[in-house]
């Protein structure tokens, strides 16, 4: 094994190879306890303050499934599509090491709660590819170790580790799809959106906290080449825990350039699991790939199968909510927008602040402008979410209505939100405070017009000969006059009465 792998051009990759992908995707689940025991499922904590005896696995104490646990698990089934077994039950995966407190993990083998399912993902471009899912099955997360002494944190190095069992025992739900093929160029891409949009569905549903950064979720991506025409897959390797979606792009892709260039070279991919390293987008060998055999399944004793009742199934079926695929849809139908215009609104990060926005009465096109432009461009300028700016969509409808109704101008309007987000109150009292409110009156805009076309009689010559046009310099000088908070269709209105009479 050399230092740096060699790798292929990627766009001799594709010319030659068929990418093969396979995704899983670990979630863990948001319940008030653990999956086995009453322990709280709370990230972070002082460490092993979260631990019993069952989570530990001491001797003779017993499991209790956690009902909440097994609900969450159907939901995320449901709204993947999926069959919902009639039975199934856990089963132990032996192996030893050293954050597995039990030398076992409680999980599904062979009887998974759901599967056969799939996810419709949209692509940038809004090309849309549907991912067949195989199984979303229950388990147990493990503890974690902390390796200390050595430069890397890794194990390597390390003078001690260290063990924290407060995640042992937490309800996981693997989520595993089936051979995503002929994506071709686009499988990097494909992998992404996969994962985006699975993150999106879990947070509709609101079963995760969907954490990449903390862990709560977790992809695996399994790739493998194949020469163009063939049809028995490659060897695959799995990159572990890659935690944000454009490393799961960018994980794919390495390891598409590195398997090409080894099978290029005449060589074979190993089946192991890799690791990815962020500082240069590439992925280095862990441990050589375990067989299920490995692993000894058998049934778990300790807890009886479930046997989900079909009026459970179809109650739970009823609490899902509107999926972010149908809802972009009827969003963009409502809305009349864009494919361009609804990516743009969806990864401003504000839909849910326009939907209510347009709730509180703004048109829909009103409240996405506002948002998605300048208060965007806020929130980028303070570092903060746009869910964090100190204006409401209440008062963003509020200021709109205000320019509908011609009482504030767009660019008078944008002075009260800046206004509204300095803390200056409601809407209409900063347009009472700093005296923003559009100059309507006749009479005060007749005399800001007459003394501009005094100020400029050849300009007032020019428009009496008919040339309109000329209007523009004195509608100018009366915003000026105004301070902006003229409406300049009524001042070119009363300028040329003014010139006509
Ligand atoms: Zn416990």
């Amino acid at each position: 094994m050399t230092a740096v792998a060699e790798v292929m051009d990627y766009a001799e990759v594709v010319e030659r190879f068929d990418p093969v992908l396979g995704l899983e995707v670990h979630v863990e689940l948001n319940t008030k306890t653990k999956m086995f025991c009453g322990c709280p499922n709370e990230f972070g904590g002082e460490p092993n303050t979260h631990v019993c005896p069952t989570c530990l696995g001491l001797p003779g104490a017993l499991p209790v499934l956690n009902g909440k646990g097994v609900e969450g698990a159907i939901r995320i089934g449901l709204a993947l599509n999926c069959e919902i077994a009639e039975w199934c039950r856990f089963a132990r995966k032996n192996y030893f090491y050293p954050d597995m407190p039990k030398n076992f993990q409680t999980s599904q083998y062979d009887e998974p709660i759901a599967v056969n399912g799939y996810l419709d993902v949209t692509l940038d471009d809004g090309e849309v590819v549907r991912v067949e899912i195989e199984r979303a099955h229950m388990e147990e997360d493990t503890g974690k170790s902390l390796h200390v002494g050595g430069a890397t944190g890794r194990i390597h190095g390390a003078e001690h580790s260290l063990l924290d069992y407060n995640r042992a025992g937490v309800p996981l739900i693997e989520i595993v799809t089936k051979p995503i093929v002929g994506m071709g160029e686009r499988a990097p891409e494909v992998a992404r959106a996969y994962v985006t949009a699975l993150r999106d569905l879990l947070r509709a549903l609101d079963v995760s906290d969907v954490r990449m950064d903390q862990g709560s979720l977790r992809c695996d991506a399994n790739v493998s080449l194949m020469p163009k025409g063939a049809s028995e897959f490659g060897t695959r390797t799995e990159t572990k825990n890659v935690n944000s979606f454009r490393s799961v792009e960018r994980a794919v892709r390495y390891e598409m350039t590195r398997q090409a260039a080894v099978l290029a070279a005449g060589g074979t991919v190993t089946q192991e699991t890799r690791h990815f390293q962020e500082a240069d987008g590439t992925t280095s060998p862990g441990r050589t790939k375990e067989t299920a055999e490995d692993y000894r399944y058998f049934p778990e004793p300790d807890l009886v199968p479930i046997a989900p009742s079909r009026d459970w199934v179809e109650e739970l079926r009823g609490t899902l909510p509107e999926m972010p695929a149908a809802r972009r849809k009827r969003i963009q139908t409502e809305w009349n927008l864009s494919a361009e215009e609804l990516r743009d609104l969806f990864n401003s990060g504000a839909v849910e602040l326009v939907e209510a926005t347009v709730a509180a009465g703004a048109k829909p096109n009103d409240a996405r402008s506002w948002w998605v432009n300048f208060l965007a461009q806020e929130a980028n300028a303070r570092e903060v979410e746009i869910a964090a700016l100190p204006i409401t969509p209440a008062q963003v409808a509020r200021v709109a209505a205000l320019v509908d109704s011609g009482e504030l101008t767009n660019k008078l309007a944008r002075e009260v939100v800046k206004g509204v987000l300095a803390g200056e109150g409601e809407p209409d009292e900063v347009v009472e405070k700093r005296g923003l409110k559009v100059v309507s009156d006749d009479s005060a805009l007749l005399a800001a017009v007459d003394e501009a076309l005094a100020a400029q009689p050849d300009i007032a010559d020019k428009i009496r000969g008919g040339k309109v046009q000329a209007a523009g310099a004195i509608v100018g000088a009366v915003m000026k006059a105004t301070k902006g908070q003229a409406d300049a269709k009524r001042v070119r209105e009363l300028i040329i009465e003014r010139v006509g009479a």
